[in-house]
């Protein structure tokens, strides 16, 4: 453990007023059950091994921490370092979560993993890894999302999953969440329920975010070695937020280093136009404490508590609520959050493709965005990292359309 690391959740899952486990009685069991499985083998030296060798072996860890020279320059203040989650296999941080989860699941003696998925990342991500350990694996996709994101559907069947559309509702994310929870609940005597972000209820927030705390661990180690010293900033994109509690958690000791979380800003500060949750002092309005598939934290939603619909470009930052992990970060001053719009996403994309000959995925073009405007009002010899989650091959089609 890293120095003055804090200790959260409580043993109820909770961080502060947030998080906990909001769940129906059938739930319970299960999530008990998963809680010890999950205790007991971050106690064991076996399953850290295992992990650890996935982890370099089949992901591509550890991952760079890159001195971003040209864009430190360009923007004319700061020394700028980018974490290259970007590199990893599937091209995106997401692995790391699934990984630890896959092996999880094999220890419980759990031969099938369930998982829904919005744009396909997750899916593509829990695939890849049920391919790599032989699990049987189910990915539910509302039919709208399928339609919009057909070559990660052709992705995730070619891995060997099951892919099944969901015409419920709005045909989308939400929609897919419920019937994997169904699934879940039919079945879980022999399956995993192989959540993507660092939400749902105790011990999901918890266990998500320490699969994902290896990139703070690693970049810490790594700006001591390349600067002498630890950072000033860190950014990160905030969809779920389990990236960017993977890079905060190992500096939550380190008073000096500030935090920015950075969410979806869409097209406008109204309710439905954004995804931004905890970024009303930037006056994007909507969010306040509700519970969402079974978590207390912050949710876009309207004054009867109905749950907003959301925009955002990049469809992993398309989420109406935050881990709960952040909301207390936010209530308790130590992280900031702020949103970006998407225009400045798209800018920020082509001004790193450009300067550093790095394409982002949207959703971490938006943490990129927030430092172009902060960056140069910096002292020169301050030193930031940012969190480049994913890279941006994904999308392509997006970028095409305004570019
Ligand atoms: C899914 C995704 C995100 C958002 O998820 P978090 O849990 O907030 O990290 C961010 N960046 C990329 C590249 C993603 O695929």
């Amino acid at each position: 453990m890293s120095a003055g690391t804090i200790s959260v959740p409580d043993y109820r899952g909770r961080f502060g007023a947030y998080g906990g486990r909001y769940v129906p009685e059938t739930l319970v069991a299960p999530l008990e059950e998963l809680e010890f499985a999950y205790l007991e083998a971050s106690n064991d030296e076996s399953f850290r091994k295992e992990l650890d060798d996935l982890l370099h072996n089949f992901a591509g860890r550890p991952t760079p921490l890159q001195f971003a020279a040209r864009l430190t320059e360009h923007l004319g203040g700061a020394q700028i370092y980018l974490k290259r989650e970007d590199l990893l296999h599937t091209g995106a941080h997401k692995i790391n979560n699934c990984i630890g989860q896959g092996l999880l699941a094999v220890r419980m003696k759990k031969h099938r993993v369930v998982a829904e998925t919005g744009a396909g990342q997750h899916g593509v991500a829990t695939a890849t890894v049920a391919a790599r350990l032989q699990l049987a694996c189910t990915i539910y996709m509302g039919t709208e999302d399928m339609e919009r994101q057909r070559l990660n559907v052709f992705r995730m069947r070619l891995l060997g999953a099951e892919v099944i559309g969901v015409e419920a509702g709005s045909r989308t994310l939400k929609d897919a969440i419920n019937e994997a929870m169904r699934d879940w609940v039919t079945n879980v005597r022999t399956t995993h329920y192989l959540l993507g972000s660092v939400l749902g209820p105790h011990p999901y927030p918890q266990m998500v975010r320490n699969f994902h705390k290896i990139i703070g661990e690693e970049a810490r180690e790594q700006i001591l070695r390349a600067a002498g010293r630890l950072p000033d900033h860190l950014f990160a994109c905030v969809g779920g937020g389990s990236n960017a509690i993977g890079l905060f958690h190992a500096f939550l000791g380190d008073s000096a280093a500030k935090m920015v979380g950075v969410e979806a800003g869409g097209r406008g500060k109204g309710l439905g136009e954004h995804a931004a949750r905890l970024s009303d002092s930037a006056g994007f309005s909507g969010a306040r404490p509700g519970v969402l598939q079974g978590t207390h934290t912050y949710v876009l939603q309207n004054s009867d508590g109905q749950i907003s619909t959301t925009h955002s470009i990049s469809a992993g930052l398309d989420y109406p609520a935050i881990g709960p992990e952040h909301a207390w970060l936010a209530d308790t001053r130590r992280a900031e959050y702020t949103a970006v719009v998407d225009e400045e996403a798209i800018s920020a994309a082509k001004l790193l493709a450009r300067t550093e000959g790095i394409i982002p995925a949207l959703e971490s073009a938006h943490a990129i965005a927030e430092l172009v405007k902060r960056a140069p009002k910096m002292k020169r010899d301050e030193i930031v990292i940012v969190n480049l989650s994913g890279r941006g091959d994904k999308d392509m089609e997006t970028l095409s359309r305004y570019v």
